[in-house]
């Protein structure tokens, strides 16, 4: 089987578990689905709150540094004049005359042809047209009238939402420079050719932080939240060997940026970005602040003037992170002659943190196991499964990442304690419901 083969298999293997077990599914499906557009379920949703809390915890909980802020979607569509995503928020777009397919022009490689798949547009002979800019942004009416005066534009990216605001989070929060400002939020951008699952797509969450510096110290913040951002994918559970830094040369610089790395994740799919930590100089607080002849100056004590901030960004995809968390988690192993499927996801994001299981439903351990239950559900969100065989209850536990899980059998009765076994080292303890409660707060801080 060739590589490419096995590729494609991994991902439809994700994209069915995750249909099948509710992580994701296709968007409007009974309508047919909507091309790229994709509904998290009940465990997708999970994770998906659990992700964002980790990244909120790290980049803001637990620092003194930077503030959270959470900005509206739509905004003064003058932002995006000045931000240069109206002239500049492009992708050169190329159609193909045989099969009236449009593509990335710069993508053409990764591409595939409708009518051959197995080959790219470069490949499969169809003629192609010279390229043309084609702008990324979705644009709607605000109110009644539905005329260019009342035309606004849905964002691209949270991070405008941050700049516009940074008087008032540095007023109202009283910080002083270094700080950032972080955010989680929609981002909307229409995409020539979304694809590979939630890879790529038109609606997609960002988590973004913008960390304002003094000019002369913006290389060492850069250095700075490298560092913090890769160390973040490693607490994740992210397997390092998986993960790369790209660094951007001349060419790929976006117009704003002074230096600019991608954090890369192998994908089945290949190499490609997970997050981009930006050193954007003060361009953005200069542009707003020339087209609002507001003062975004700032003055700093330290180095008694006035200055307009550099902001060292890091920006990450939620959507993209949550592929990325799937896709290393995957594991298939043989057990009894049985191929089973182990989500291998870490107890800090995992949906369902630990399932409870009376053995059999007899004897009096349905009643101890709900009781187990309801203790545990006061912390952490577990579940509760007496149906079936034992076996049959883990292997459902193990798809959908369940790290642990916790059986009441006939020694439960007399001792008090249970088995917790650990999805990832098989290996089983005994322990009591306290135990299992200090265990478990341990394993998901
Ligand atoms: P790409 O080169 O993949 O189009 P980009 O360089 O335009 O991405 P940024 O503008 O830096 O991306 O956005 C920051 C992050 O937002 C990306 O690293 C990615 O994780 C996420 N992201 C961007 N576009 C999309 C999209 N269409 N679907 C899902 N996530 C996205």
């Amino acid at each position: 089987m060739s590589a490419k083969k096995n590729e494609n298999d991994l991902m439809e293997k994700i994209v069915s578990l995750c249909k099948r077990r509710g992580f994701v599914y296709p968007s409007s499906e009974i309508y047919g689905g909507l091309a790229s557009c994709w509904d998290y379920g009940p465990l997708g949703a999970e994770l998906k709150r659990n992700l964002k809390n980790f990244w909120w915890d790290a980049m803001t909980n637990r620092r003194d540094d930077v503030e959270g802020l959470d900005a509206a979607i739509l905004m003064h569509p003058e932002v995006w004049h000045t931000s240069g995503h109206v002239t500049e928020f492009h992708d050169p777009m190329v159609d193909c005359k045989t099969c009236k397919a449009r593509f990335r022009a710069d993508k053409l490689e990764e591409a595939r042809c409708p009518l051959k798949p197995s080959k790219s547009p470069l490949e499969c002979g169809g003629e192609l047209t010279e390229p043309r800019q084609f702008n990324l942004m979705f644009k709607t009416f605000m109110g009644p009238l539905e005329d260019e005066a009342s035309a606004v534009f849905i964002r691209p990216e949270t991070a405008q939402g941050i700049y516009v605001n940074f008087l008032n989070v540095k007023n109202s929060s009283r910080q002083k420079i270094p700080f950032g400002i972080a955010q989680i939020g929609k981002a909307f951008r229409n995409e020539i050719t979304p694809g590979n699952f939630i890879f790529r797509t038109r609606e997609f969450e960002q988590m973004e932080m913008q960390f304002f510096v003094h000019p002369s110290e913006d290389e060492k913040w850069f250095e700075y939240w490298r560092e913090q951002r890769w160390q973040w994918y490693l607490e994740l559970g992210i397997n390092e060997k998986k993960l790369r830094w790209h660094q951007h040369d001349s060419g790929e610089l976006a117009h704003y940026a002074k230096a600019a790395y991608d954090v890369e994740y192998e994908y089945p799919f290949g190499w490609q970005e997970l997050e981009g930590v930006h050193n954007r100089t003060d361009f953005d607080l200069s542009r707003h602040m020339a087209a609002t002849k507001k003062d975004l100056r700032y003055f700093d004590e330290r180095f008694t003037e006035k200055f307009i901030p550099y902001i060292i960004e890091t920006s990450a995809g939620c959507d993209r992170t949550l592929l990325t968390i799937l896709v290393d988690a995957y594991d298939e192993m043989e057990i009894k002659g049985e191929k089973r499927v182990f989500m291998r996801l870490s107890p800090k994001v995992a949906p369902i943190k630990a399932a409870v299981f009376p053995l059999v439903k007899k004897d009096g351990m349905p009643e101890f196991a709900i009781n187990v239950y309801h203790e545990l559900k006061k912390r952490f969100k577990v579940f509760y499964d007496e149906s079936g065989a034992v076996g049959r209850r883990y292997a459902r536990m193990d798809e959908a990442g369940c790290p642990f899980c916790i059986t009441i059998d006939g020694q439960t009765l007399e001792d008090e304690t249970m088995t917790l076994r650990d999805r990832d080292s098989m290996e089983q303890t005994r322990l009591k419901t306290p135990e299992i409660i200090e265990f478990l707060g341990k394993k998901i801080r």
